[in-house]
């Protein structure tokens, strides 16, 4: 074998392990896999689960009775390792990023191309971590067990949900909610059942390595949209690819696509085979496999199904005992971004909303930036080229009250 045919070898090996290091590494979601195992277990399942499709499609839920739904949490962290033992703030963080996905909050809207802009939705959707248990007691929604099981939360697995064999027993579905927060197996960042599951698995297992938005958060997955993805799942949202080539997702304003999307895109990518042209996939949407930092919005046609789960299969949660109290999340008509932000931070504003001051503080207290007196209309830019780095808080003050913002000053 002469040295060029050596080295076409190498490369050819290169490549090939390459290749399935990639696509290994990206493959995150194991919802798919488990609808498979799921539907292998119980013919009575894929039943109800074709029966709920054709509800969504035949228009059978009244939606405009809807209104804002509140969905009580449990997680449930079981953990090895006490680094897998994650924080009361990091889970918090989680319950925020989800609130901000789902009421259409995120900075990162302002990134949609505008072909899609008209169908960002706000979902009127928003979560909060339980404040009582399932016999009514008072509890703080989080649940921390210890395990000496390896592989606790394999997928198609039966231990994480059973405190007998080390795990957490789930809380009622019909009335929360359920995360198991654990150590994954391989490149699975988390998966969801869908609706129509056994009553004793039904909720959502996450790698703690991709839950929330600080602490063991880790690249590519910290940015909380692991669990904005399977949410959407458990509420019966398909991948927007659908099941085969150019799949369909049942959603009627999302472009189909040829198949899943990794990383971060550049707009538009086209896939030729479905003619998606000129505008091509919808890949920052959360139902695709993009990074957590590249995709940010549901569409109005997603947030039909899935408030159809739950005015249906779902519908007790609207009557969960799970929570007493007023939460719900203020939802200022302005967006910040991007944040962390490197030599501007932009601020649009709603033409609805009337901005006094954008003022901007160092964690100590000191005013870095103000703009007293000059707000245009409807979008502000603040120059950070002289601000060092560092996490600030941006205060918006409003006719209407004083809305703030953690900021983070990263320059590259
Ligand atoms: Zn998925």
């Amino acid at each position: 074998m002469n040295l060029k045919r050596v080295l076409v070898v190498i490369i050819g090996i290169i490549c090939h392990f390459g290749t399935s290091a990639q696509k290994s590494q990206d493959a995150w979601c194991g919802t798919t896999e488990l609808d498979k195992i799921n539907k292998s277990r119980d013919p009575n399942y894929e039943i109800f689960r074709n029966a709920q499709d054709r509800a969504v499609l035949n228009g059978s839920y009244d939606l405009k009775t809807g209104g804002l739904i509140q969905i009580p949490v449990v997680v449930h962290v079981i953990y090895r390792l006490d680094a897998q033992n994650i924080s009361d703030e990091q889970i918090q963080s989680q319950i925020d990023a989800l609130n901000k996905d789902y009421r259409a909050n995120n900075w990162d809207t302002m990134l949609v191309p505008s072909v899609w802009k008209h169908l960002i939705a706000d979902c009127e959707i928003e979560f909060v971590l339980a404040n009582r248990d399932v016999n009514g007691k008072i509890h703080s929604g989080i649940t921390r067990t210890q395990t000496s099981v390896v592989d606790i939360c394999k997928l198609g697995g039966d231990v994480y949900y059973n405190s007998i064999k080390g795990g957490h027993d789930i809380w009622d579905r019909n009335s929360y909610l359920n995360f198991w927060v654990c150590e994954l197996e391989g490149s699975l960042y988390g998966f969801s059942t869908l609706p129509g599951a056994a009553k004793e698995s039904d909720g959502i297992v996450i790698d703690w390595e991709s839950f929330g938005t600080i602490g063991t958060a880790k690249y590519p997955s910290d940015k909380g949209r692991t669990c904005t993805h399977e949410v959407g799942h458990w509420l019966n949202l398909k991948h927007i690819f659908g099941t085969s080539v150019c799949g369909d997702d049942m959603v009627p304003d999302t472009p189909l696509q040829e198949k899943e999307n990794y990383g971060c895109p550049s707009f538009p990518k086209i896939s030729s085979m479905c003619g998606n042209g000129p505008d091509g996939d919808m890949f920052m949407n959360y139902m695709d496999y993009t990074q957590d930092k590249c995709m940010y919005m549901f569409t109005k046609g997603q947030k039909t199904r899935m408030l159809s789960t739950l005015l249906g299969a779902r519908a007790s949660l609207a009557s969960s005992k799970g929570y007493n109290g007023v939460n719900s999340v203020v939802r200022p008509s302005f967006s910040i971004g991007p944040n962390p932000a490197n030599l501007a931070l932009i601020v649009n504003s709603d033409q609805a909303e009337e901005i006094n001051t954008i003022r901007l503080f160092s964690i100590s207290g000191q005013e870095v930036y103000s703009s007293a007196g000059r707000i245009p209309k409807d979008s502000h830019s603040i120059d950070l080229r002289d601000v060092d780095n560092g996490i600030y808080i941006l205060g918006i003050s409003t006719p209407s009250g004083t809305y703030s913002e953690k900021i983070i000053v990263q320059h590259d």
